[in-house]
């Protein structure tokens, strides 16, 4: 039995390195350059379709912790980052082209990984790793969509930004659902007319991502981004996803302006999500407006809104926890086809995919990294089943008892647990040995 990759981007380039240097033959199929998506521009693997940071090295944010738990797992991104890195203050800023080329000639040098220059329209038999990303081909799409079922592929995103908790002035807001007093899956930020005319403002007026032409996707009525709804009059929102019916102040009972919603997204209310405010506003202009709105005013932004072309499945109910298809074994999914968002959020899900399908190819039981890891915080976002599963970014408010104050210890153990995963993981620590039968792949021959 052999392993597939379907994807010589980010994700499928750090998967091929994963089996290979554990010793196993695998393809590596990728379509350029005789097919391209609408972002990629040249036949080198791991290309950068965008920007050329890799974001924060600091190890007290959530990218640069993730970045140095991949370090340790000997991921094949991050140390071509590593060496075609440029100064970016404390960011990892690479040359891009030098960081793409290396990649490329590291993996098609590789004795074990053969790279086949062909667009994939059919699913390869035997073990299969799809890291197509979220400009997957048409064609593949298809097939994907036979395998996960119609309602667990999305084509696009429309996300509203997530807060911390911890940096909302809870003196400004207050819990409640519409109509329903006492409940606290939302959080209340009330504005008065003046607060309101001063954030619709500066709404109307914030700068916008400029689109290139395949990124201008259709906007539905249902989820247009805040600032177009905004135009269509200075009331729009007070009516719409601001309106504060069924929302009085709790203690005079008198009725606001306009409210903005806050929903929790997890369970400890770490993270709360702007309802209905999806954006194609910079990150810039996000924090600085959406800041005016009460108890905002020092928010820590986990996730920025954004509305893109975007192929994702609904990994909670598809995937399991070694990123297999849960009623597929033989197929994996890695990258930002399975929900993560960013460059090394999509390395880190090539990495456990690839491991994994060693694992499984192997006969020997995949054991997920430690709770306490950013590499584990974002597979269990993926794997844990949710309501409204939309792409997420690592950030801290995903860790498993995450305590601000504790972030030292956070962090040295976080890099203890993964140092040590990466060693078990490796075949010269002698696995678990189990009999293959026991793990008898489903779905072989399908
Ligand atoms: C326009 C755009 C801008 C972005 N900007 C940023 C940014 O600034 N910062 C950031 O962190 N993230 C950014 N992202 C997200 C970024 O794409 C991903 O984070 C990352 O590249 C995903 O890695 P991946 O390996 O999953 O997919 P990709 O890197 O896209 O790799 C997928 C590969 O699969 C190939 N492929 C597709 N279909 C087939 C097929 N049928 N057969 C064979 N090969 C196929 C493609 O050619 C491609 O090489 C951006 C995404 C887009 C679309």
């Amino acid at each position: 039995m052999e392993i597939t990759i379907i994807g010589g981007g980010l994700a499928g380039a750090e998967a091929a390195w994963q089996i290979a240097r554990r010793g196993e033959r695998v393809t590596l199929y990728e379509m350029r350059p005789g097919a391209y998506t609408p972002a990629h521009t040249t036949p080198l693997l791991s290309e950068l379709v965008c920007s050329n940071s890799l974001k924060s090295q600091d190890l007290t944010n959530a990218h640069g912790l993730l970045k140095e738990e991949l370090r340790r797992l000997h991921s094949i991104i991050i140390e071509a980052a590593d060496r075609t890195s440029i100064p970016g203050g404390k960011a990892l800023v690479v040359d891009r082209t030098k960081f793409a080329t290396m990649i490329t000639e590291k993996i098609e040098a590789h004795p074990l990984i053969e790279v086949i220059r062909e667009e994939v329209k059919e699913m390869p038999p035997g073990i299969v790793i799809i890291a197509t990303g979220p400009l997957t081909s048409d064609g593949l799409a298809e097939r994907i969509r036979e395998i996960t079922g119609k309602e667990n592929l999305s084509f696009f995103d429309a996300i509203s930004p997530i807060v911390d908790g911890e940096t909302i002035d809870m003196e400004k807001v207050f819990f409640g659902s519409r109509y329903m007093e006492g409940t606290d899956d939302y959080l209340n930020c009330p504005l008065t007319r003046d607060e309101y005319d001063a954030f619709y403002d500066a709404l109307i007026t914030a700068e916008r991502v400029s689109l290139r032409e395949f990124e201008k996707v259709p906007y539905f009525e249902g989820c247009l981004p805040i600032e177009i709804m905004a135009e269509r009059g200075r009331k729009t929102l007070a009516f719409g996803p601001m309106k504060p019916v069924g929302l009085p102040d709790p203690s005079t009972q008198k009725r606001y302006y306009a409210v903005v919603q806050l929903r929790r997204e997890d369970a400890s209310g770490s993270m709360y999500n702007l309802v209905g405010f999806q954006t194609k506003l910079t990150y810039k202009e996000q924090e600085r407006v959406f800041g005016m709105i009460p108890g905002l005013h020092h928010a820590a932004f986990l996730r920025h809104g954004s509305i893109h072309r975007n192929t994702y499945i609904n990994s909670p109910s598809v995937l399991t926890s070694s990123l297999q298809c849960a009623h597929m074994n033989r197929i994996f999914f890695a990258g930002q086809i399975t929900g993560v968002e960013g460059y090394v959020e999509s390395t880190a899900m090539g990495l456990i995919a690839g491991i994994s399908a060693y694992m499984y190819l192997k006969g020997i039981p995949f054991e997920p990294p430690p709770d306490d890891t950013c590499t584990s915080a974002l597979l269990q976002y993926i794997t844990t089943e949710r309501k409204n599963f939309q792409p997420m970014n690592v950030n801290f408010g995903l860790l498993k008892n995450y305590n601000k104050k504790e972030k030292e210890k956070t962090i040295h153990r976080a890099l203890e647990s993964i140092s040590l995963w990466g060693r078990a993981m490796e075949p010269s620590a002698g696995y678990p040995n189990r009999p293959s039968a026991l793990l008898a792949p489903d779905g072989m021959d399908t």
